[in-house]
C-alpha cells in the first residue's frame, strides 16, 4: 500500500468513526426526545348506546380529537353487542389507562367490571362522560356518584337534585320530576361560571356552541361536583328556564372526572362534534381528568359570545373509517360503509388520493376480514379500481367463497391487465365460476378470448356452454361470427336455439357498426323456413330494420 493510500485510509477510518459517533448520539436523542413526549393513554368504551345515538359515529371522533393534541394514544373497549349473553366476558383493563371516556349506554356490565371500575376511578383514574353515556347505568349507585348526574332511564328525584345555576350560585333542587330532557336540537350559548378551573381558564366568558342538545333536567348524587358551565335554556326554545350545567367536574376517590353533555352524534353532518367550543373543551377535559393539569392553549379559531365555530372539513382519516368497519357483517348498521363510501366519493377525481385509498382496499382483501365488509370493499372497486388491483382479485376470482365479488369489481373495472386476468383464469376454473369468467368476458367483448370461448360451445356442462354462446353474441366480432355460424349446424335443442339468438345479436350490432352488407346476409340466412318460428321473425324485422336505415 502506498503512503498516499495510507493516508487516504486513515482519513477514511476517522470518518467512519465520526459518523459512527454521530450516529449514537443521534439514537440517544430520539430516544430521549419520544421517551419523554410518551403519550397518556386512553380508552374509549362503546359497543352498545340507545337508539337516540350512533357510537360508530361518535367514538372514531373522539379518538381522532383527543389524538390531534398529541396527548394521547387512544384505544377503544368495544363491548358484545345487546342481547348477545356475552357481557361476562367484557373486562376493559381501566387500570392500565390515564383516562377512560365513556361512550355506553347499554346493558349493565358484569360485577366483576363494575369493581375494577370503581377501584379504578377511587384509586385516581381519569374519566370523561360524553353526552348520551350519562343516560347509563340508572341503577348502578357508585356509577352516579362518578357522573354527578344523569338523565333518562327513569331517573326522578330518588336520583338526586338537579343542579341550578340561580342568582350567581349553584342550588341543590330536590322538587320532584324527571331527570333528563332536552329542548330541539339548536345553537346556544354557553357561560363560564369557574373561570379558575384548569380546563375553562382563558376560554371567553361567552361563547356560542352550535347546534346541539342542551341537555336539561338532568340529576343526580351531585356529590363533589363542580359547575364549569351553564347554558340558558330558553323557554322559547322549549327550554326549562333555567341555567343548565353543561360542563362540570367530579372528585371521586382520588379520581377526576370531566363531565360534557354535548355532542350530539346520530348521523353526519355532527355539527354539535364540530363545534370547536366542543372539540377543545373535551381535549381539555380529558388532559384534566388524565393529569390534573391543562397544558393546551386555547386556539384562535374557539367560538365567541356571538359566533359559533366549526372545524369544517373535520373528518376521519380513511385508516380510522376502516378500523370501524373492519367487523361490518350483515344485518348491521351501515353507517360506517356509508361514511367509508363518502370518503371515497371525495376523493374522485384525484388520482393520487383514489390510488392511496385503493391500496388500503387491497389490504382489506388481502386480511381476514369478514365476507361482508370484503364484498363491499369490491364494489367500491368496482368503481375505483386500476390495475394495480387485478392481481389480488385475480387471486380472489380461483377462490369459491370470494370469486362473484371479485368477479363483480374485475367486471366493471376496464383495461386489458383485467381482461388478461380473466382470460387467464378461464382454463383452471370450473363449474360456477367458469361460467362467471365467461360472462365477465362477454360483457368486455374481448375479442382475444373469442377462441378459448368458440371451443366451450362444445362443453360437456351445458351452462358453460351456454354461457360461451352468449359471450361470443356479445363480443360479435368477425371470429365469433364465424365460431357461430359454425355452431349452428353442429348444435341441437336448446342450445342451437341459443346460438342462433347469439348469431342473431352479431347482425344487430353489425347493422349498429353500419356494415348492413354482412348483417342482411345473416338475416337472410336465418329467415329461411328451415330455421325455427321466432327466430325467423326477429330476421325479418332485422331485415325490415337494416333496409330501412333505423337502428334497431
Ligand atoms: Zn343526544
Amino acid at each position: 500500500m502506498s503512503r498516499r493510500s495510507k493516508v487516504i485510509n486513515r482519513v477514511l477510518e476517522a470518518n467512519r468513526l465520526a459518523l459512527w459517533f454521530c450516529t449514537v448520539v443521534l439514537v440517544v436523542l430520539c430516544f430521549g426526545l419520544v421517551a419523554s413526549a410518551e403519550p397518556m393513554k386512553a380508552l374509549i368504551i362503546n359497543g352498545q348506546m340507545n337508539a337516540s345515538h350512533d357510537w360508530n359515529v361518535s367514538s372514531p371522533a373522539l379518538k381522532q380529537m383527543l389524538e390531534q393534541t398529541g396527548l394521547f394514544k387512544v384505544d377503544f373497549a368495544t363491548s358484545p353487542p345487546k342481547g348477545s349473553g356475552n357481557m361476562e366476558g367484557f373486562e376493559p383493563n381501566f387500570a392500565a389507562y390515564d383516562v377512560v371516556v365513556l361512550d355506553y349506554d347499554g346493558e349493565y356490565w358484569s360485577e366483576q367490571t363494575k369493581s375494577a371500575f370503581v377501584e379504578y376511578v377511587e384509586n385516581g383514574g381519569g374519566v370523561v362522560v360524553y353526552h348520551s353515556a350519562d343516560n347509563a347505568f340508572p341503577d348502578w349507585k357508585e356509577f352516579n356518584e362518578i357522573i354527578g348526574l344523569g338523565g333518562w332511564g327513569g331517573r326522578d328525584e330518588k336520583a338526586g337534585p338537579y343542579i341550578r345555576w340561580r342568582d350567581g350560585k349553584i342550588v341543590r333542587d330536590m322538587s320532584a320530576g324527571r331527570g333528563g330532557s332536552h329542548p330541539p336540537q339548536h345553537v346556544y350559548q354557553v357561560i363560564v361560571r369557574d373561570k379558575e378551573h384548569p380546563i375553562t381558564k382563558d376560554l371567553p366568558e361567552r361563547w356560542m356552541h352550535d347546534r346541539d342538545e342542551l341537555y336539561s333536567e338532568l340529576r343526580g348524587p351531585a356529590e363533589n361536583l363542580t359547575v364549569l358551565a351553564t347554558a340558558y335554556a330558553d323557554p322559547n326554545k322549549r327550554g326549562t328556564g333555567e341555567h343548565e350545567p353543561v360542563l362540570f367536574t367530579v372528585n371521586y376517590g382520588k379520581g377526576r372526572v370531566f363531565h360534557t353533555v354535548f355532542g350530539h352524534a346520530k348521523r353526519p353532518p355532527l355539527l354539535s362534534m364540530e363545534c370547536v367550543g366542543f372539540i377543545v373543551t373535551l381535549q381539555r377535559g380529558a388532559e384534566w381528568a388524565a393529569s390534573g393539569n391543562v397544558t393546551q392553549k386555547v386556539p384562535g379559531d374557539f367560538p365567541t359570545a356571538t359566533e359559533v365555530s366549526r372545524r369544517k372539513g373535520y373528518k376521519l382519516s380513511l385508516d380510522e373509517l376502516l378500523a370501524e368497519v373492519k367487523n361490518y357483517d350483515f344485518g348491521q348498521s351501515r353507517l360506517g360503509l356509508t361514511a367509508v363510501s363518502d370518503f371515497v366519493r371525495g376523493a374522485y377525481g384525484k388520482p393520487a388520493e383514489l390510488k392511496e385509498i385503493e391500496k388500503s382496499f387491497l389490504e382489506v382483501l388481502r386480511s381476514d376480514a369478514t365476507y361482508a365488509y370484503k364484498q363491499f370493499i369490491c364494489r367500491e372497486l368496482s368503481v375505483i379500481g386500476t390495475e394495480q388491483s387485478v392481481p389480488v382479485l385475480a387471486e380472489m376470482l380461483a377462490v369459491p367463497e370470494f370469486s362473484d365479488m371479485a368477479r363483480y369489481a374485475l367486471e366493471r373495472m376496464s383495461g386489458e391487465a383485467v381482461d388478461e386476468a380473466l382470460r387467464a383464469a378461464l382454463p383452471g376454473a370450473k363449474g360456477k365460476i367458469k361460467v362467471g369468467i365467461i360472462n365477465s368476458l362477454g360483457e368486455h367483448r374481448d375479442s382475444k378470448a373469442v377462441s378459448a370461448m368458440s371451443e366451450l360451445i362444445y362443453d360437456s356442462n351445458d351452462t358453460i356452454a351456454s354461457a360461451a354462446v352468449s359471450a361470443l353474441g356479445k363480443v360479435a366480432d368477425q371470429r365469433a361470427i364465424e365460431a357461430l355460424a359454425k355452431a349452428k349446424d353442429k348444435t341441437t335443442g336448446k342450445l342451437k336455439l341459443l346460438v342462433l339468438d347469439a348469431y342473431l345479436r352479431c347482425a344487430d350490432r353489425l347493422v349498429a357498426q353500419g356494415d348492413k352488407a354482412k348483417a342482411l346476409a345473416i338475416y337472410r340466412e336465418l329467415s329461411g323456413q328451415d330455421q325455427p318460428k321466432l327466430i325467423r321473425i326477429a330476421a325479418m324485422r332485422g331485415m325490415v330494420n337494416a333496409s330501412s336505415g333505423t337502428k334497431k
